[in-house]
């Protein structure tokens, strides 16, 4: 078994689509371990997209994911960080695959609903960013 942090993003928030979102990852083998809704400061923003400090996008992205509330999920399975990823399909919902979430509902590169770790120590640090080992379940 294996953890990854799934974020729904202010988009998927706004567009009501929540519950959908968390469905998809329920019925392809994925059960929810932790879960809160929260709004990033912009300087929680930035901490979480350190990485991409660099990036031309890293203002647009970091005003664009503490701009309303987000729902936090520590999502548990079968190689749950590629399943996840296969799921939310690629980064570009253009070139995302038919079924996924970023095909169906993302309307922009940036405005693409999901965020999904990459790897095992990114999707440790991404848990230990948002939640402790008490809000954890078993
Ligand atoms: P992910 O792992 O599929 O989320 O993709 P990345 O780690 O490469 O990028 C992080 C997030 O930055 C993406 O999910 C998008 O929201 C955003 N992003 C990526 N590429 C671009 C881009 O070219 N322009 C803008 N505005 N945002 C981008």
């Amino acid at each position: 078994m294996e953890q990854t942090l799934s974020i729904i993003k202010p988009d998927g928030v706004k567009k009501n689509i929540i519950g959908e979102v968390i469905r998809r990852f329920e019925s392809n083998g994925l059960s929810v371990k932790a879960m809160r809704m929260l709004q990033m400061t912009r300087e929680e923003a930035e901490g979480f997209y350190a990485v991409h400090k660099e990036r031309p996008f890293f203002n647009s992205l970091t005003d664009f994911m503490c701009s309303g509330p987000v729902v936090v999920m520590i999502l548990e399975g079968q190689e749950a960080i590629a399943l996840n990823r296969k799921i939310m399909g690629a980064t570009d919902f253009k070139e995302a695959e038919a079924g996924t979430i970023r095909k169906d509902f993302a309307s922009s590169i940036e405005s693409n609903v999901v965020h999904g770790s990459d790897a095992p120590e990114t999707a440790a640090t991404e848990i230990a960013y948002f939640f402790s080992s008490l809000d954890i379940m078993a």
